[in-house]
């Protein structure tokens, strides 16, 4: 049994290079090093090049004990990292393993293709090499030891690692620490998710629990509109459960319930649709400078028609009032972007529109367009709830380009939504 273990990572793909790809695999990865107390001694990204993976591969293999690597695993000729571990574990031979072969076969006519040939490729085993099954994709990962250290081949398709890890990683990682999972020690974390609240708020209530656990036990994480706040505890399972349970507790009850989830998948627009549909009330959207933003995100999540009906585009005060039934008067006085004329908007799509509730958003999302008492960012929204009762309004100036404010424009409307749900009447089995 090994009581420590040293690893590193390995992501191979010429695209993590570039602007447009995140390497969120050694992301996971590390997540996993660190839930069983795995030194994590270093990471790289390398580009699709035989020679330049074999020479990265064969340097961490001299100083980790166990080497992940990510990608290039396909079948097209930039994939190479299976060429480059035979290299770098003293030049071993490649042989295509035919039962792979027809697997993968089998695999392209149950969606009614034909394999290509280069799909082969996929099947080249290195000598001494275990070969893990990839229960999501055509590309299988492979194991294999090389001078007392492990390493470990993994297809790069974010949602095809996932379950190698389950089902190859783990099990690997445990057997080397002796057996059994509870039993090893390791970082565990716990998360709450807040929407629109300004990171110094969470900040300023939860300061009494940094007291009482210290403040590297808690880590904020702000991006626009939305903040995460992790518990970490170290130690035994049962241990890490001990801790993680109150300090989740005391911080759900610090943030109240601005706190809309403890799923780190689960995300706003998912939130409010559970709470539409444990209501039983149904949502329609007026959208003007989201321009359709907030009925996508409602449409994102399945299931959606059980409880969004859909809603109006309404970008010019011409259709402000000839669907949503805005008064003209109102766009004189007010100007389009103004109180009124967002709540005249919420009322008139659920009334026309035959809902439940609404959300109505009226902004200037810029870059041109802004006034002195009318600045770029300064949107009106607001909510009709279920009741006859009054409608929620807010006034929100947000920073940043049009992306920007039209991107927390629309998670401010939803989060208006979810606090309207918390308060309804109709809703009592979600106050808590
Ligand atoms: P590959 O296995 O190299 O063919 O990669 C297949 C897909 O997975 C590509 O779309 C990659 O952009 C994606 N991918 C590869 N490596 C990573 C990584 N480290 N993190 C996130 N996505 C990745
Ligand atoms: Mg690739």
């Amino acid at each position: 049994m090994i009581t420590s273990m040293r690893a590193a990572i390995l992501a191979v793909g010429s695209e993590l290079l570039g602007t447009r790809r995140l390497d969120t695999n050694s992301l996971r990865l590390t997540e996993v090093l660190e839930r069983f107390g795995i030194d994590l001694i270093g990471k790289a990204v390398v580009g699709d090049d035989v020679r330049r993976i074999a020479d990265q591969m064969a340097r961490l293999l001299a100083s980790a004990d166990l080497v992940l690597v990510t990608g290039g695993l396909g079948p097209t000729a930039d994939d190479c990292t299976r060429a480059a571990a035979a290299l770098a574990c003293g030049g071993r031979p490649v042989t295509v393993d035919e039962g792979i072969v027809d697997h993968i076969r089998g695999l392209f006519a149950s969606f009614g293709r034909t394999m290509p040939e280069v799909n082969r490729r996929q099947a080249e085993v290195i000598e001494g090499a275990e070969v893990l099954d990839n229960r999501r994709g055509t590309a299988p990962g492979q194991r294999l030891d090389h001078g007392g250290s492990t390493l470990f081949l993994f297809p790069g398709v974010p949602r095809e690692l996932e379950p190698m890890i389950r089902h190859h990683l783990v099990p690997f990682i445990v057997e080397q620490l002796g057996g059994v999972e509870g039993e090893i020690p390791g970082l565990e974390r716990r998360m709450l998710k807040v929407a629109s609240l300004p990171e110094s708020e969470v900040e300023e209530r939860i300061a009494p629990v940094y007291e009482r656990y210290g403040r590297e036990a808690i880590a904020v994480l702000a991006s626009p509109g939305e903040i995460k706040v992790y518990a970490s505890a170290r130690g035994l399972a049962d241990e890490r459960t001990a801790r993680l349970g109150p300090m989740i507790e005391d911080l759900r009850r610090a943030i109240g319930t601005a706190v809309f989830t403890e799923d780190e998948g689960e995300t706003l627009e998912a939130r409010v649709g559970a709470l539409l549909s444990e209501a039983g009330l149904t949502l329609v959207t007026a959208e003007s400078c989201t321009g359709g933003l907030i009925g996508e995100r409602m449409t994102r999540v399945p299931g959606s028609s059980g409880w969004y009906l859909g809603g109006a585009v309404t970008y010019t005060n011409a259709l402000k009032h000839q669907l949503l039934g805005v008064p003209n008067g109102l766009f004189e006085e007010h100007g389009a972007v103004s109180e009124p004329v967002a709540r005249a908007m919420a009322a008139g799509a659920k009334e026309r529109l035959g809902a439940d509730m609404a959300v109505a958003v009226t902004g200037v999302a810029g870059p041109g367009g802004g006034t002195e008492t009318k600045p770029v960012g300064l949107v009106h929204l607001a909510v009709a709830g279920p009741g006859d009762g009054d409608i929620l309004h807010r006034r929100a100036q947000f920073p940043g380009d049009r992306e920007r404010v039209r991107s927390m424009t629309g998670q401010l409307a939803l989060e208006l939504v979810r606090r309207c749900l918390l308060e309804s009447p109709r809703s009592p089995s979600t106050l808590n």
